[in-house]
């Protein structure tokens, strides 16, 4: 049997270490721990890398504690709309949303797109008709609504400014969510998904959804899911130069990702950092930032979730 595992995370905006307590980082890491658990239960009973990272995403989605799905950030208009993406190294087919509101799972939805739609990917209404028509419950503001988003929010509402989790680092609960993984047949797929920032407005979008940028799998180079501030993860097409730098330079999966986290993006002012996982089962995590949420677990019987560095 080959090797196979799964990394995940939960936003690379963690808490600054003084401000963490005890117990916040025991439920962190339980949160973790769970989604780690359920996506790796997939791998083990023999179920694709796929369906192990939709698995694990929607975990992460279903928790309060991360900025994707239930505690999603809140826009400038007080709303949600979330951003998602799914990709199969396998086949290079992908999914992606953005632009959703009321769907208590994005990455189900992106994945929707992937397998029922000719298209890549869909936003804003034309993705919520879509959703409908795939027979998706439309959840009230109430099941997304967090006190502290909520607090967040109104800190900066009337204000211009943008609040990229990565750049506050003060204040409460932050993390685009995502997993990687490699299955028993060496297949690999990546799958994120985000709220994006508090008080967004103008319809943005960060690199989550987008194929290359924040997410990407191909079974010949790596499988990867981003977290960042987008708009740098955007120029510098982060996941696919992680690829690329595999296929053209020859790079192993934890070089290349390193170059382009400690390296690439820090040029031109991006910070976050990346989960990735090759073919054979190897895992890279790093990140510029003082800490993610993150975790893995192999076949080996490695398993391990972390916040700091
Ligand atoms: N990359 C996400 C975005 O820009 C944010 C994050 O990773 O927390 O929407």
């Amino acid at each position: 049997m080959r090797n196979f595992s799964i990394a995940i995370h939960g936003g690379a905006g963690t808490l600054v270490k003084g401000l963490m307590t005890t117990e916040l980082e025991a439920e962190y890491k339980a949160a973790l721990k769970q989604a780690l658990d359920k996506g790796y239960h997939v791998l083990e009973t023999g179920g694709s890398a796929l369906d192990a990272v939709e698995t694990a995403v929607k975990s992460l989605e279903d928790t309060p504690l991360f900025n994707a799905g239930k505690g999603a950030v809140f826009t400038a208009e007080g709303t949600h709309e979330m951003d998602a993406c799914i990709m199969d190294g396998k086949t290079r087919n992908a999914g992606a949303v953005s632009l959703v509101t009321g769907i208590k799972n994005p990455v189900s939805l992106a994945r929707d797109v992937m397998d029922n739609s000719y298209h890549v990917f869909l936003a804003g209404e034309g993705a919520m008709q879509f959703a409908k028509g795939r027979g998706y419950t439309i959840e009230s503001p109430e099941y997304f609504y967090d006190e502290i988003r909520y607090q967040q929010w109104q800190g900066i509402k009337d204000s211009e400014t943008f609040q990229l989790d990565h750049s506050v680092k003060k204040d409460g609960k932050f993390g685009t969510v995502g997993a990687v993984a490699c299955d028993q047949d060496g297949n690999i797929a990546a799958a994120t998904s985000t709220g994006g920032m508090t008080n967004k407005k103008w319809g943005r979008v960060g690199d989550s959804p987008m194929v290359g940028a924040g997410n990407y799998a191909n079974n010949k180079t790596c499988a990867i899911s981003c977290t960042g501030s987008g708009e740098f993860f955007i120029r510098g097409v982060v996941a696919y130069d992680v690829a690329s730098l595999m296929e053209h330079k020859n790079m192993s999966l934890k070089a290349a990702s390193e170059e382009v986290i400690h390296k690439r993006i820090l040029e031109i002012g991006g910070d976050g950092g990346l989960i990735a996982v090759d073919a054979n089962g190897n895992i890279a995590m790093p990140f510029n930032t003082e800490g993610m949420y993150r975790g893995f677990k192999t076949s080996q019987g490695e398993e391990t979730v972390l916040i700091y560095k």
